[in-house]
């Protein structure tokens, strides 16, 4: 864009990570015109072999969204890596196993490096006429007025929406400028994360086990190659990054018990201090939050991004819903029908992962007791059981009509 200029877009997304990568196309798809603003332009070249270290495991909801989107067809078979089974125990091995085939279902997700979806994502904002990427560039001010907001760009243009969506993360630059606060819980652990060769495979199973400093999981990502999510204490954890290569697989393999074998390589470690926080709102006058700029959850569970993109999929339905009776697309009543939508799943499945980890997590006796009895009934319940592997695949709740099968 040209300085000092000012352009007019009906739909301006700033973030362009996983989650605003696919508002955009999902938005587009209604016929409006998007501009999305990015302030890292994505490299999405790197060698086939090389594994990254942020991954996400990938439900069957959000699956059906990148199938619906068309990002879904642009991932090489090798980079989406079916897991069939779970299997969690905690340090007293009370234990649950979870298998696709009990539902009924091939699977139960897919684990993908995170700059692979994006990828996918932003070659499908390629597709679509109607988008106009801006990267890199940042939004450096806003002016919500009562018929449009104008975005304010770092190289002194600025761009005038009907509706803002702000994708930008846990640490959202846009949730301030619309003045809207957010809670904040430390979980006082901080997830290392590295991906480790395994002699003999990992049986297609996402296993993870609970310490009494916190979770530790091995997400499958290659044939024989598992993305390592450990959760524990900062002092633990700065060692376990510090500590030579041998060293860490030892203290892997004690971790888990030997239960999946030698482990015979790992790569670099890297640290993520983890916290949850939440929006006091999800919308604004022309503006609506989605993805973690929204939310932002303890990986145990690896629902981040999938709630993220059930985000994204409820604002697409509340936007076409409002063009389909003629109304503006920031209508005040179609943001908050958005909101009702997702706040209540969002805010149950975040307080669900912070009693979770504090009932696991924990050498308390009491609760020992309590959570071995609680895993001992729902291995018993097969009724039990589904309802929570059907949870987790996100074909549970209100589903936004992105993220169901395409018929
Ligand atoms: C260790 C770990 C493991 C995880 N595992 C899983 C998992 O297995 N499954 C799962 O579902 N989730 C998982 N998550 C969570 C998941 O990674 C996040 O929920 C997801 O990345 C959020 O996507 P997003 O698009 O909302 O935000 P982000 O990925 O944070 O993207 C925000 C984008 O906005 C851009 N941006 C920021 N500010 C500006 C600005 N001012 N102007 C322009 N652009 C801006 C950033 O550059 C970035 O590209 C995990 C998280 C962690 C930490």
């Amino acid at each position: 864009m040209k300085k000092s200029s000012t352009h007019n877009s009906q739909v301006a997304i700033v973030g362009g990570g996983m989650v605003g990568a696919a508002s955009a196309c999902g938005l587009a798809d209604l016929g409006l015109d998007v501009t999305l603003i990015e302030h890292n332009r994505p490299d999405f070249d790197w060698p086939q072999d090389e594994i990254d270290l942020r991954v996400s495991a990938i439900n069957k909801a959000s699956q059906h969204l990148l199938e619906n989107l068309g990002a879904w067809q642009l991932i090489d078979d090798r980079d989406a890596v079916a897991y069939r089974e779970m299997r969690v125990w905690d340090s007293l091995s009370s234990e649950i196993h979870f298998d696709s085939a009990d539902i009924g279902e091939p699977d139960l997700g897919h684990i993908l490096q995170n700059r692979v979806i994006q990828r996918a994502l932003w070659q499908a904002m390629e597709k679509r006429p109607g988008i106009t990427v801006l990267s890199p560039c940042s939004v450096t001010d806003l002016q919500p007025s009562p018929e449009k907001i104008t975005l304010q760009l770092d190289d002194d243009a600025s761009l005038e929406s009907e509706l803002l969506v702000a994708a930008d993360g846990a640490r959202s630059r846009m949730r301030d400028e619309l003045g809207i606060g957010f809670s904040e819980f430390d979980f006082q652990q901080t997830a290392v994360v590295t991906t480790v060769r395994l002699a003999q495979g990992h049986a297609e199973t996402a296993w993870q086990r609970f310490l009494p400093e916190g979770p530790l999981a091995f997400l499958p990502i290659s044939t024989d190659q598992c993305s390592i999510v450990w959760s524990t204490t900062a002092d633990i954890a700065e060692k376990l990054v510090e500590m030579d290569d041998a060293a860490f697989c030892v203290a892997l393999n004690e971790a888990v018990e030997g239960r999946l074998g030698e482990i015979t390589e790992t790569s670099q470690r890297a640290r993520y201090p983890l916290r949850s926080i939440h929006a006091e709102s999800y919308i604004s006058s022309h503006a609506a939050l989605v993805g973690d700029a929204a939310h932002q959850i303890h990986p145990l569970a690896g629902q981040g991004v999938n709630l993220g993109f059930r985000d994204a999929g409820a604002l697409i339905d509340t936007v076409a819903s409002q063009l389909e009776r003629g109304r503006p697309i920031s209508n005040e009543q179609g943001l908050r029908a958005y909101e009702r939508t997702r706040r209540g799943d969002n805010l149950l499945m975040q307080k669900s992962m912070e009693g979770f980890n504090h009932l696991f997590s924990n050498d308390n006796s009491l609760l020992k007791l309590f959570r071995n009895g609680g895993l001992a009934a729902t291995q018993r319940l097969p009724l039990i059981k589904e309802g929570f592997m059907q949870h987790a695949l996100g074909t549970s709740g209100e589903i936004p009509s992105l993220c169901k099968k395409a018929m």
